[in-house]
């Protein structure tokens, strides 16, 4: 049998881990710190056959702040935690860009494009997009993606299907009640 989702494609800073505060950018491995309850999360997305893919804007490359390597650093720290809880991660695809000066930092999306094309049998009106930023849900939204906006709080996103308050409630949504567009209930 499918998953009910093909891919669910996940934000890094803010939904995975602990972003860092304004202005400022989680450029040392150290400095990775998984949400609560978010390995779980992504074990129950991998459990379900979905295929887990990051997608993160990572202007700091380009303000010169971090290195490509450093940036794969950061990033094999986050999978090795994720390791650590059971829960495995398919991809991670990375802007290293400067505002306006591309078509894969989010709310582009160059990064989903990008995937799509190496992954040829993710169809796109089977996969989600999950993040804390209206860019993240802003980049699914012509390639039509189920779009699903992390917030404490209530937030007004037009790009929204729905708005729950971090990575665990997203994953439940979409595992229990949640369908792709043309999926009988
Ligand atoms: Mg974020
Ligand atoms: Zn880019």
């Amino acid at each position: 049998m499918s998953p009910r989702w093909d891919a669910v494609f996940l934000d890094r800073d803010g939904t995975v881990n602990v972003g860092a505060p304004p202005g400022e950018y989680v450029v040392h491995p150290e400095s990775v710190v998984l949400l609560p309850g978010v390995a779980a999360a992504i074990a129950r997305l991998n459990r379900a056959g979905s295929d887990v893919i990051v997608v993160t804007n990572q202007r700091a490359v380009a303000l010169g702040l971090l290195t490509l390597d450093g940036l794969d650093a950061v990033n094999r720290r986050l999978a090795d935690l994720l390791a650590d809880g059971g829960a495995r991660l398919d991809g991670i695809y990375a802007c290293p860009h400067d505002e306006g000066g591309c078509a894969c930092r989010k709310p582009g999306d160059g990064l989903l494009r990008r995937a799509f094309e190496e992954h040829p049998a993710l169809r796109p009106s089977r996969c989600a997009i999950v993040g804390d930023s209206p860019r993240d849900t802003a980049a699914g939204t012509a390639l039509g993606l189920m779009r699903v906006r992390l917030s404490a709080r209530a937030v007004t996103d037009p790009h929204a299907d729905v708005t729950v308050a971090d990575l665990p409630a997203a994953v439940d949504w979409l595992l229990t009640v949640a369908r792709p567009a043309g999926i009988p209930r």
